[in-house]
């Protein structure tokens, strides 16, 4: 990936979702140990559930690895039992979040003006959103796939985000999890299509949010989805469970 001094620094981020007890925490351990040895050019994340974020916080405390949370509430606090808020997340010591996978999407309703409501709360709180769009196999097969992923990507943004840091990532829902991946011409093409709508929202601020691609990334297509056009780092789930896995996909950024 050539980086130049306007773009920024390719983001990996592990999205560990419902996975993890306390031992993997020696997974986070080995990965801030490997890159303080060995510094990379990429800003790496590591997202737990929330039952972990706050002892991974202190583990990752020194070293270069952010911490993030998979989802936050719209409000900041009140009666929604189960749910974690913005101000939360900061205060167990994340500095991202993730919004709007589409795994909450399909299985919590979430729409894309819920999204952006959250977005809108993870800002106020001081996190940095990265914020999933993606498209079914169905809607993929019927040619609808631009068309689905760049409405959510405007309406999942709220205007407050412009200036502030901030990433998308671009998720095919058929790609996560299965071991597909997308053709590197499909994500170019889609990662055009989203720059092109960031630009058309945000103007200027448009073009430097890193769009990210999730989906089966694993050690072995790193390079090719890295080096892809428009690819600013990748959004990496199975594969950031198991250190030399994520440390491999790191290493190619
Ligand atoms: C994800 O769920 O964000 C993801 C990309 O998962 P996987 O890498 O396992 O496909």
């Amino acid at each position: 990936m050539t980086i130049s001094s306007l773009t920024p620094r390719p983001l990996i981020a592990g999205n560990w979702k419902m996975n993890g007890l306390t031992e993997a925490l020696d997974q986070a351990r080995a990965v801030a140990a490997a890159l303080d040895a060995k510094p990379v050019g990429a800003r790496v994340a590591i997202c737990p559930p929330s039952t972990l974020l706050h002892r991974l916080a202190q583990i990752l405390e020194g070293s270069t690895v952010l911490t993030g949370g998979q989802d936050c509430h719209p409000q900041v606090c009140g009666p929604h039992t189960g749910d974690v808020s913005a101000p939360m997340l900061v205060d167990a010591g994340a500095t991202l979040v993730i919004l709007g996978h589409s795994e909450r999407r399909e299985a919590h309703g979430e729409t894309s003006a819920l999204v952006a409501t959250k977005v809108g709360a993870a800002l106020a709180a001081g996190l940095e959103p990265i914020v999933c769009v993606g498209e079914s196999l169905a809607q993929r097969e019927a040619g609808l796939a631009v068309a689905l992923v760049t409405a959510q990507v405007r309406d999942s943004l709220p205007a407050a985000l412009a200036g502030q840091a901030f990433a998308v990532a671009y998720e095919p829902i058929w790609a996560i999890g299965t071991g597909r991946t997308a053709t590197v011409a499909d994500i170019e093409a889609m990662h055009a299509a989203i720059r092109a709508q960031l630009a058309a929202m945000f103007g200027e601020a448009g073009k430097t949010p890193p769009i990210l691609y999730g989906g089966s990334v694993k050690a072995d297509n790193a390079v090719e989805i890295l080096g892809a056009a428009e690819v600013g780092g990748a959004l990496v789930g199975g594969a950031s469970l198991k250190a030399s896995d994520f440390l491999a996909i790191i290493a190619a950024a």
